[in-house]
């Protein structure tokens, strides 16, 4: 088991890669802290997890990652469980009304960098904080975008804010190495989610229509597929186990080749 006993807090947890992290960490021996905004969702979690038969021990809770106070109360809730934390996975994020930037309203624009970008800070802040206190180091994995390092049109909000926690992850990934502290992100490309399957809209994309949607995508993908949360989920189990004790301040793709820089 590559995460044994270690404490590990998931943002997103509910859904979609969020929820594929939890499943693999509880095969590898973690202990859970899931975090997402819906109740019902962190429910359809634990139900997998119950069912997984790994035993895992685990805390939901509900609360809204772009809120300091709800931030502090994750990671109070979290100790306060567990007695320590070694891995913070900063996964919740949204996406972006699809609309041009000329007509965008102010209040998306700062919703999509406050759940993307400034939950980053606020978890990561507070995740820095414990590991200096408990000393011995412990690692921090963002989940960034390949819209992060390209732009796309009509997601200029969630491209900016994605690009920011690339290099939030750079500059942190230095303040705090000296404290062995591995600030990496991840960087995944087409990822067959309710968020890539409309759920933000009300839409819940049937697997015909999916493929539909993303037909046009396929020929840009070298590997010939779409992504699932498994496939990004053990990028990010690797980053938190002893084998990436050397790496830091990284932005790792996980596309199938659709983003190569
Ligand atoms: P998803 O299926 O929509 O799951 C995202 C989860 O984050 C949901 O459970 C959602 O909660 C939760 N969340 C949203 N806002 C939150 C908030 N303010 N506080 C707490 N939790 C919140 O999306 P996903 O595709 O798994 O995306 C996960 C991450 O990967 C995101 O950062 C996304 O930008 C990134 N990503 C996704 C893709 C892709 O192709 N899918 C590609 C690149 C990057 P509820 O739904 O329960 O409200």
């Amino acid at each position: 088991m590559l995460l044994k006993d270690r404490v590990a807090i998931i943002t997103g947890g509910g859904r979609g890669i969020g929820q594929g992290v939890a499943l693999r960490y509880a095969q590898e021996g973690a202990k859970l802290a899931l975090v997402d905004l819906e109740q019902s969702h962190l429910d359809e979690t634990s139900s997998l997890l119950d069912e997984s038969g790994t035993g895992v021990e685990y805390i939901k809770l509900q609360g809204d990652v772009s809120n300091s106070g709800d931030v502090q109360r994750f990671f109070d809730a979290t100790i306060e469980k567990f007695g320590r934390l070694d891995i913070l996975v900063n996964n919740a994020g949204i996406g972006n009304p699809t609309i041009g930037i000329i007509d965008m309203p102010e209040e998306a624009w700062d919703k999509t960098i406050a759940v993307n970008l400034k939950s980053v800070f606020l978890c990561s802040k507070l995740a820095a904080k414990q590991f200096i206190k408990q000393g011995g180091g412990g690692r921090i994995i963002s989940v960034s975008s390949q819209a992060g390092k390209s732009g796309f049109a009509m997601l200029t909000p969630y491209c900016a804010s994605k690009a920011g926690v690339i290099l939030f992850t750079q500059a942190f990934a230095k303040e705090v190495g000296a404290h062995k502290i591995n600030v990496n992100c991840v960087c995944p490309g087409t990822i067959d989610t309710p968020l890539l399957r409309g759920a933000e809209m009300g839409l819940n994309l049937t697997d015909e229509q999916f493929t539909e949607a993303t037909k046009r995508a396929l020929p840009t993908i070298p590997l010939g597929r779409v992504g699932y949360p498994a496939d990004v989920a053990k990028v990010i189990t690797f980053l938190a186990s002893d084998d990436a004790d050397y790496m830091t301040g990284q932005a790792i793709n996980i596309s199938g080749g659709q983003e190569m820089h």
